[in-house]
């Protein structure tokens, strides 16, 4: 199921342009386009989920999927570690509702986070 108004869903449609680097039958990655590290992709499900919770309750294997193929193309392009990152709601920082999860690296990173 798509949402026919969200910026994810016409990604994995094809309808805007992105570059994908990764996409499988339920998963797409492709590279942010306003990058906070020198390695950004945003991973997320081909179907429409405002958030990775809603993802959780209706089909908790997919969230693993959206997880493992962030860290399978992280050992592809060599990083030796890297910063997962899901925002849920506009308080912590979500800005785009259709569920993703961030991976990021090659740079160092704070802790706790700003
Ligand atoms: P969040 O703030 O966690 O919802 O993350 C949304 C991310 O989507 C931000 O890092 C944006 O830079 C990114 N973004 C917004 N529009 C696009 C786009 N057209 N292509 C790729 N990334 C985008
Ligand atoms: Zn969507």
């Amino acid at each position: 199921m798509s949402e026919p108004s969200c910026l994810f869903c016409k990604i994995v449609a094809g309808e805007i342009p992105a570059s994908i680097v990764a996409k499988t039958d339920r998963v797409t990655a492709f590279h942010d386009i306003t990058p906070q590290a020198p390695t950004h992709l945003l991973i997320i499900p081909n179907q429409h989920f405002a958030t990775m919770a809603e993802v959780a309750a209706a089909d908790p294997k997919l969230v693993g999927e959206i997880v493992a193929l962030a860290d399978q193309i992280a050992k592809e392009i060599g990083l030796d570690s890297y910063r997962s990152n899901i925002n849920t709601g506009a308080g912590a920082g979500q800005s785009v509702f259709h569920a993703h999860l961030h991976l990021l690296g090659g740079r160092a990173f704070a802790w706790p986070p700003g």
